[in-house]
């Protein structure tokens, strides 16, 4: 038998063995410790021997990874709120036009209830994200920047708005330099040049208004415009069809929760009219049973 072990290290492991049948199965630092000092009192040459076995295991730290936060492939209810107007003053329809501060309540219920505001293009992920929720607006009106924004800005919250292209800058209606100011929180997208009922125009007139609307609101934002909303939510398939080739998106006016796996050019849309109180609006958004 070779000579491995040394005489002290004999004497060392043999007094080890002795502690660690006589103090159970683990040992603890505290352990460890006092054994160390009963080995000085008999042997005081053994604590210079290290003793690989006293060296505590370090606990591993278990290395982070991003859990899903919904079910990877289950289906996510995404609520894409539907808007035109914020403001107290009515012009026109009264029901679309919501009062700021109704809004605001409402935006400070998203946040009280941990929603995060997203974009279409975060429709992909909505696995990972925490109670995703699309905030819409329709027409482009100018209220949209003199009450809506400040109120996003407040809670950080991100939204879409679909202008008509060849409206910009009309009168109530959002202006380039309210697009540009707007566009750190607000991804504009395309709602036609002029919004007609596209079933009533001729297949090349309403090819127009789906890919000229595109271009020219992509010159106005520079950014780039993939999501589309129907104007009065009126379309056929063979309008379906032309808005398929410009287009990710397409937007319906109303039908209620959007699911992920849905048609993603005739995605539902949950409309918040004047006069819903927040127990309303939390009936409407609440994507849990
Ligand atoms: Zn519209």
């Amino acid at each position: 038998m070779k000579k491995i072990f040394s005489p002290l290290l004999l004497i060392a492991l043999t007094i080890l063995i002795i502690l660690l049948t006589s103090c159970g199965k683990t040992v603890t630092n505290a352990q460890a410790s006092s054994a160390k000092n009963v080995t000085a009192t008999t042997a005081p040459t053994v604590i210079s021997t290290p003793t690989p076995t006293l060296t505590p295991i370090p606990t591993p730290v278990p290395t982070p990874t991003p859990l899903p936060l919904n079910r990877p492939g289950a289906k996510v209810k995404v609520p894409i709120l539907y808007y035109h107007r914020v403001n107290d003053v009515i012009e026109g329809l009264e029901d679309l036009h919501v009062k700021p501060a109704e809004f605001e309540r409402q935006m400070q219920y998203l946040k009280d209830n941990g929603y995060t505001t997203i974009t279409f293009d975060d429709i992909d992920n909505t696995e990972y994200i925490q109670k995703p929720v699309i905030i819409t607006f329709d027409d482009g009106y100018e209220d949209n920047y003199t009450y809506a924004y400040p109120i996003l800005k407040k809670f950080g919250f991100k939204a879409t708005v679909f202008l008509v292209a060849n409206f910009v800058g009309n009168p109530s209606i959002l202006n380039k330099d309210e697009i540009k100011e707007m566009s750190d929180l607000v991804n504009f997208q395309s709602h036609t040049l002029s919004h007609p009922d596209l079933r009533a125009l001729k297949p090349e007139e309403a090819e127009r208004e789906i890919s000229e609307s595109k271009t020219k609101l992509e010159a106005i934002t520079g950014k780039s415009i993939n999501v589309f909303a129907y104007p009065v939510g009126y379309y056929n398939n063979s309008v379906l069809v032309q808005v398929k080739k410009y287009y990710k998106f397409a937007v319906l006016n109303g039908g209620g929760m959007f699911t992920t796996g849905d048609s993603l050019y005739e995605m539902k849309r949950l409309y918040i009219p004047r006069y819903l109180d927040i127990q309303g609006f939390e009936k409407k958004t609440k994507t849990l049973e």
